[in-house]
């Protein structure tokens, strides 16, 4: 029997938009909220609604055994949890199956092992992904180190096993500098993650972030839906993403996601993924997977016309994948522009009360978002607060139509980088899609001098 009611274990504009999936194949929903988000858009719209905690996540959103409890007393037979959160914890997965619940997320123990980045690492590699040359598993001993580091070459960087949000890592430009920083690398990892393990490989010197989004269904079958180009990034976070990625060629597209669909079948790999490379000068280099919807799916769904959410849906209903390699296609550009509450050249979060809130509109523009005049944005979680989302029949038009939709947005009472944005897609680089992982903070560093 199909779902009937899904927990959307999650806030903001991805709760929302698990919530409008739903609604469309006739589910109904149970939205989840703290205190803070008591008035949330979410809330608002889903059929249902339970209180689980005070403002802080770890309280609330990250709360298991209160989250457990309202899909009990709200009947809930499936569990969303969208991005962050409780999306990639395998414990939780487990809890949520062990309790007859639906979980609208990968196998627990594919989850576990890509959560490790050297378990991840070495999946990988027997999968015959491409991996960043480095070393074979945790490293622990400075020779061994220095030993690997001089093999693959200098510059190389230490990266925390369990790391995330692009923390714990070094670079290191020589031998002298390994001991000092896999001390530092460990010790900011135990910190941070609870676990000191690191490891080592090569630091790409300019570099592309291209990922290919997958879907599997658990039995062997699985798909890939093409690359997303996140490379503009600021301290290893997402700004704009676009679909396909500028560099790609179609050919490309099909041996590579040839090559990761590949994987996730011989894997058995069930639901949404990410397989997450560096680019650079032709060749991809596996870094990471993560096991779950992520906030720039949007761009794939417009240049696929697929709704990946609905997709999540069906596979936790143990259906079949609703198209076949063949029958998907890649038909003209997409650009998302992830719109924060913040100060768009300081970046210091600019929490607050939305007096106004205007939306862009007309063909091929998207927003998703929560906002609405009088918003309270609560000052305890993540300061995204909208996604624009455009489609063009090509990447020129494409731009030319996120520069209007970017004009229209109106969100008064609080600062928010839509000034950068404007700014940012007039650059010639952006332009001409001519831009790696370091080009904008490069380019924030010398605006304005
Ligand atoms: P996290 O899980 O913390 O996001 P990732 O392994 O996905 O860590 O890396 C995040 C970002 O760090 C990448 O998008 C890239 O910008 C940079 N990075 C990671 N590994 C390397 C590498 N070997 N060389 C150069 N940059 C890297």
């Amino acid at each position: 029997m199909g779902i009937q009611r899904i927990l959307i274990a999650n806030r903001g504009e991805i709760a929302l938009r698990i919530h409008r999936a739903a609604q469309e194949m006739g589910i109904e929903t149970v939205a989840v909220h703290s205190t803070a988000d008591a008035d949330a858009m979410h809330v608002r719209m889903a059929d249902h609604a339970v209180c689980i905690g005070p403002p802080p996540a770890g309280e609330s959103y990250l709360n298991i055994a209160n989250i457990i409890s309202a899909a009990e007393v709200s009947h809930a037979d499936a569990i969303h949890p969208g991005y962050g959160f409780l999306s990639e914890n395998a414990k939780f997965a487990e809890i949520v199956e062990a309790h007859d619940i639906a979980w609208i997320g990968p196998k627990p123990e594919h989850i576990r092992t890509m959560g490790d980045k050297v378990e991840a690492k070495r999946t990988a590699g027997k999968l015959g992904l491409p991996l960043v040359p480095g070393s074979d598993g945790a490293v622990s001993d400075y020779d061994e180190a220095k030993r690997i580091a001089a093999e693959i070459g200098y510059p190389v960087i230490i990266k925390a096993a369990s790391g995330g949000g692009g923390r714990g890592m070094k670079v290191c430009n020589s031998e002298d500098q390994i001991e000092t920083l896999m001390k530092q690398a460990g010790s900011e990892a135990k910190a941070a993650f609870g676990d000191a393990t690191v490891y080592i490989e090569k630091y790409l010197g300019n570099p592309r972030h291209i990922e290919f989004q997958v879907f599997g269904d658990g039995r062997g079958n699985a798909v890939h839906l093409g690359e997303r180009d996140c490379s503009l990034q600021r301290r290893h976070q997402k700004v704009l993403e676009e679909a396909p990625s500028p560099v790609i060629t179609p050919e490309e597209r099909d041996r590579m996601g040839g090559i990761v669909s590949k994987a996730m079948s011989d894997m058995g790999y069930r639901g949404a993924g990410t397989i997450e490379f560096l680019w650079e000068n032709g060749e991809f280099y596996f870094i990471e997977m993560n096991t779950r919807l992520q906030v720039e799916h949007p761009v794939t769904e417009m240049i696929t016309g697929i709704d990946l959410v609905r997709e999540q849906i069906r596979i936790a209903e143990g259906r079949d994948l609703s198209v076949t390699q063949d029958e998907i296609t890649f038909t003209g550009h997409a650009i998302e522009c992830r719109i924060n509450a913040e100060d768009p050249w300081t970046f210091a979060p600019s929490p607050g009360t939305v007096t106004y809130y205007h939306a862009a509109g007309g063909m091929h523009v998207r927003v998703d978002s929560g906002l609405y005049a009088g918003y309270r944005i609560p000052p305890y979680y993540d300061s995204m607060i909208a996604k624009l989302i455009v489609y063009g029949r090509n990447r020129e038009r494409c731009l030319m139509r996120l520069r209007r939709a970017l004009g229209e947005m109106v969100v008064e009472g609080v600062k928010t980088n839509i000034p950068l944005h404007e700014e940012l897609i007039e650059q010639p680089d952006v332009q001409s899609g001519d831009y790696s992982i370091k080009w904008l903070e490069e380019w924030l560093a010398t605006r304005g001098k």
